[in-house]
């Protein structure tokens, strides 16, 4: 018999936490495979196909032997297309140098709660949230302090409420607008009065997460951190071509950074990833120099579901929903059928068949939420309400 091995991590890993949609994904899909009808609106990524013309220009660039690494910051030509999107978008001016290029939205708020996290220090992120922001805090040994976001706020953030959390130790503050997991989106006039607030803490930093940007409907225009001269030295940016694009399997992201930060950006890139997929970062051109329609049909068709969503969720017992304004997430409150929100997620996959995920999935003030992904075709959306009505009509009548 071999001696029992010891490996010792570091302590991070204790705290080092998940996303729960991935687990429910692989559930759901383990399932299927057992011959089960699953229909998913757990995963939080469009049901689109990315657009041809962005498909062909990454197949074009391995044909003319874009093989090898690229500059660790991303491609110029890249960098300067992100600057001129940016400048169509908001009429900002953002300068390429600037512009870091990285693997998925995701690794602009790795690199960003690295560079700010360590014992002592506090985090201010937004719960309910995405769930990397609270692990990755953990992780560094940082203290995680959320910023409630409520329900009767419109899932908006409360520039008063975050503002009333900031101490001499917080070092980085979190935002979210369009959110996920709740669709929320936060009116210009609260940013405002955020920026105002935040001149009392000029030596905080803000990582304004803005993948969701291209998502609103109503006609509401998305109010970017980036439109603030003032916030400039110490804003990043987080956005990317995941959700706007359908492109999350292609894991390219990009961030904007104030231009003290952006060398220990570029360096945290020397010492993981080396660089994008070369290919990718074609793509990536493609798709922002490329024509923009099919962007608009996806959020058009994302609008109506959004309304089929909410519609057949208010219909069901002891239900409540409020309209998302932004991102493809409806966050109903199911509190008063008398479930706990992970309990009704999971008994939902298992016994109806519906993949969703728990508001506490999300943060301790999910509880009594659900998140529900319209990702997903208006049939299947439609057959999952059934499902979930017929559900909770059978427990209620058991109970
Ligand atoms: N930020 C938010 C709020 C998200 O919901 C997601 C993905 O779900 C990301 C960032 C990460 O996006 P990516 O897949 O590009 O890493």
């Amino acid at each position: 018999m071999s001696p029992a091995i010891a490996l010792p991590v570091t302590a991070g890993f204790s705290r080092l936490g998940e996303e729960n949609a991935f687990a429910v994904l692989a559930r759901a899909t383990q399932l299927q495979r057992q011959g089960r009808d699953i229909i998913n609106l757990g995963i939080g990524q469009p049901d689109f196909q990315t657009p041809a013309h962005i498909v062909e220009a990454a197949v074009k660039a391995l044909r003319e032997g874009h093989h090898g690494y690229t500059p660790a910051n991303g491609l110029l030509a890249l960098r300067e297309a992100v600057a001129v999107d940016l400048a169509r978008r908001f009429a900002v001016d953002v300068s390429p140098e600037l512009v870091m290029i990285v693997p998925g939205g995701k690794v602009t708020m790795f690199m960003a709660i690295l560079m700010f996290g360590e014992p002592g220090a506090d985090i201010l992120y937004p719960d309910p949230g995405f769930p990397i922001y609270r692990s990755m805090i953990e992780f560094t040994g940082a203290r995680p302090i959320p910023v409630p976001i409520r329900e009767e706020n419109g899932f908006a953030f409360s520039a008063d409420e975050t503002l009333a959390l900031l101490t001499p130790a917080t070092r980085l503050l979190i935002v979210n607008s369009p959110a996920n997991p709740t669709g929320g989106v936060t009116p210009k006039a609260e940013i405002d009065r955020l920026v105002a607030g935040l001149a009392r803490w000029p030596n905080l930093a803000v990582l304004s997460d803005e993948i969701y940007g291209q998502m609103t409907y109503d006609g509401l225009a998305h109010q970017t951190l980036l439109a603030y001269p003032e916030m400039r030295d110490r804003l990043i940016l987080l956005d990317g071509w995941s959700k706007t694009y359908a492109m999350t399997g292609w894991r390219l992201g990009y961030s904007v950074w104030p231009a003290a930060l952006y060398d220990n950006a570029r360096k945290l890139a020397v010492n993981s990833f080396s660089c994008v997929n070369a290919a990718a970062q074609h793509a990536g051109i493609a798709a922002l120099q490329g024509p923009q329609d099919a962007v608009a049909a996806m959020v058009s068709e994302f609008d109506c579901r959004r309304k089929l969503v909410v519609e057949g969720l208010k219909r069901l017992p002891g239900v409540s929903c409020r309209m998302p304004k932004g991102a493809f997430y409806a966050f109903p409150n199911f509190s008063e059928t008398g479930w706990k929100a992970k309990a009704l997620a999971s008994s939902l996959l298992e016994e109806a068949g519906v993949a969703v995920i728990g508001g506490p999935d999300f943060g301790v003030f999910g509880e009594g939420f659900i998140r529900i992904s319209y990702a997903n075709s208006p049939d299947n959306i439609s057959k999952a309400l059934e499902r979930i009505d017929a559900f909770l009509r059978r427990r209620n009548a058991v109970e």
